[in-house]
């Protein structure tokens, strides 16, 4: 029997090379024969792919092999005699599974693949025929399961981001985006940039931007090649949804198998892989979409990102009318914007037109009529009162703390209780110029000195583990707050965090490594009600915000002056966090007894 008719009449189609007409050993009444596609490279005949004939009982096959670049493989795909997929398994065993050349354990190992990752069944049997990426090949059935072992049961629709994933809204590549680019570095794979590019620079975190488990850690494509990615973390969120977080720092802080929540910290912007700069690479998949002109799964991030990117604080401050310029304008959403930089508020839209204030870079600004007049939105924002038109801007004098008497107690016991009822003792313990903040066991190491108030060593994370904050140029010691801070100032520092193993001191790389974080004095409350119902004069008011420029609250923290640390709220919607604690009972001195802090090896 002669396969001829089922390849191409015309091998210029495949660019053919040469011919070769092999013969296949017989089936010995088998229905199909099993034949092996290689290609020749690095001298060596390679492996890429396996083919199930008919061959309806015959003894003898002849079949004709168009060599075709770049593989056989393709060559066959193009001829379309490979079988098709009937369905799709999942990878059912935690340390992933082999994919072999035929059906026994003697076969060779052609590549492997992680516990959850989805492939393509082609045939069913004691060894599953599956096609995984490129690859074609044998995995035991046993250890494929119908369904995702990482589904969260998450209902149809229910899926959404819940964490903005790197420090900056900004999006530099859009998804469908340089469509020539992008098919010829893909071979024709994929029609234009199938993901997102967000602005992260060099060391900035990415954060998880929905719960999920970590299903791939790797800077290898199915292959086994180097991947376009780089570093690279996937992230399946149930429900058909997993995200790829691309270009990333090898020294990658969770492993395959994790739990993740929103906003914890997946990797580090590192320009690993094809990448033209330091930049967050997502892409979004939905098993089971398909896109026209694209392969399947890959779907748009965007319409998730979206609501996150329009989602801004109403302006507050010292609130003012006035035309701004619509060009110095980012919108949010449909009446919200942010200032791209410091604007001019005017009395009427023209430029000539008297200057009222200023508006600060970043600021939120509500616009009050959405026509636009001479290229002006007539809008609200808090605005820096400007007393002599164009002149250079003074800093508006306002009232500043030492943040050292909020910070730093006098000592008293109280309790705090959180969000879901659990209840935690604090005391501030002071030794000389270091402090301890004592939450039941746990505590947190604090030093100051005239400039700064530092954050050192933490064992609230627990698990036998604690982490230890250091600056570039410290050994120990992070610069947390300044002392002198007013209202509306930030504090931006660059910082190592490196965990510990609290039995020997020895480090532990999970979640070690370096962040940048902003903290902003919010405001000073001559008086604050808590969640708890405790009301506390004098307490100030911070947030530990994304960036200098996006003051989006990641957590809230209050210090009560004379007492240290009253209250806490998260910004995030982490659902395994409580929302809040805060001070439920204080203490009178002396009326309760000492209790312990835990010990910890620091080497
Ligand atoms: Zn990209």
């Amino acid at each position: 029997m002669n396969q001829d008719d089922q390849l191409p009449e015309s091998p210029d189609s495949l660019h053919e090379i040469s011919r070769q007409i092999l013969t296949l050993a017989d089936g010995s009444g088998a229905d199909n024969v099993r034949l092996e596609i290689s290609e020749w490279r690095d001298g060596r005949w390679r492996l890429t792919g396996l083919l199930a004939l008919p061959i309806n009982g015959e003894s003898r096959l002849e079949i004709v092999l168009l060599k075709g670049p770049p593989t056989f493989f393709e060559a066959f795909e193009a001829a379309a005699v490979l079988p098709e997929p009937i369905g799709v398994k999942y990878v059912n065993a935690p340390a992933g599974v082999n994919v072999r050349s035929g059906p026994t354990t003697g076969h060779e190992v052609l590549t492997s693949i992680p516990y959850g990752q989805q492939v393509e069944l082609l045939k069913e049997g004691e060894w599953d025929l599956i096609r995984a990426g490129n690859i074609t090949g044998y995995v035991f059935s046993e250890l494929l399961s119908d369904k995702d072992p990482f589904a969260l049961d998450l209902p149809d629709g229910a899926f959404k981001f819940e964490f903005w994933p790197t420090l900056y809204k900004e999006v530099t590549q859009h998804f469908g985006e340089n469509p020539d680019l992008y098919s010829e570095i893909s071979d024709g794979f994929l029609p234009a940039h199938e993901g997102i590019d967000l602005k992260a620079p060099m060391n900035t975190p990415y954060f998880a931007i929905a719960p999920g488990r970590v299903t791939s850690v790797s800077d290898k494509n199915w292959a086994g090649e180097a991947s376009p990615y780089g570093w690279h973390v996937v992230v399946n969120h149930g429900g058909g949804y997993s995200t790829l977080y691309a270009h990333a720092r090898a020294d990658i802080p969770v492993k395959v198998g994790d739990q993740v929540t929103p906003g914890q910290v997946l990797a580090y912007s590192g320009n690993t892989g094809f990448s033209s700069g330091p930049h967050l690479h997502l892409t979004l998949k939905k098993s089971g979409t398909t896109l026209p002109g694209w392969p399947p799964d890959y779907i748009d991030p965007w319409p998730f990102l979206e609501p996150l990117y329009n989602e801004v604080a109403a302006p507050a401050g010292n609130l003012r009318e006035g035309y701004l310029f619509a060009q110095g304008l980012d919108k949010r959403g449909s009446d919200m914007a942010i200032a791209k930089l410091n604007l001019n508020m005017r009395q009427e839209p023209d430029s000539a037109s008297p200057l009222l204030a200023v508006v600060s870079q970043g600021s939120t600004v509500r616009i009050l009529n959405e026509q636009l007049q001479n290229g002006y939105y007539f809008s609200e924002a808090a605005v820096i009162e400007e007393a002599q038109p164009r002149k250079v801007l003074d800093l508006p004098q306002v009232e500043s703390f030492d943040v050292l008497d909020y910070v730093k107690g006098d000592g008293r016991q109280y309790e705090v209780r959180n969000a879901t009822a659990g209840q935690e003792r604090f005391q501030i313990r002071e030794d000389g110029l270091t402090f301890y903040l004592v939450k039941n066991h746990h505590w947190e190491k604090f030093f100051y000195d005239n400039d700064f108030i530092y954050r050192d060593i933490d064992t609230s994370p627990g698990n036998g583990r604690y982490y230890r904050l250091t600056d570039p140029d410290r050994q120990f010691g992070s610069r947390w707050l300044r002392r002198k801070m007013a209202p509306g100032q930030t504090y931006t520092q660059p910082r190592r965090v490196q965990f510990y193993n609290a039995a020997d001191g020895s480090p532990s790389a999970a979640n070690s490594g370096n962040v940048i974080d902003t903290i902003m004095l919010v405001a000073h409350h001559d008086r604050y009600q808590f969640q708890t119902g405790v009301e506390m004069e004098d307490v100030l008011e911070f947030h530990w915000v994304m960036n200098e420029n996006d003051h989006t609250p990641r957590e809230k923290y209050f210090y009560a002056r004379g007492l240290g640390m009253v209250g806490w709220a998260r910004g995030h919607q982490d659902p395994n966090t409580p929302a809040w604690s805060a001070v439920a009972e204080i203490h009178k001195k002396g009326t309760r007894d000492p209790f312990e802090r835990e010990e910890v090896v620091i080497v």
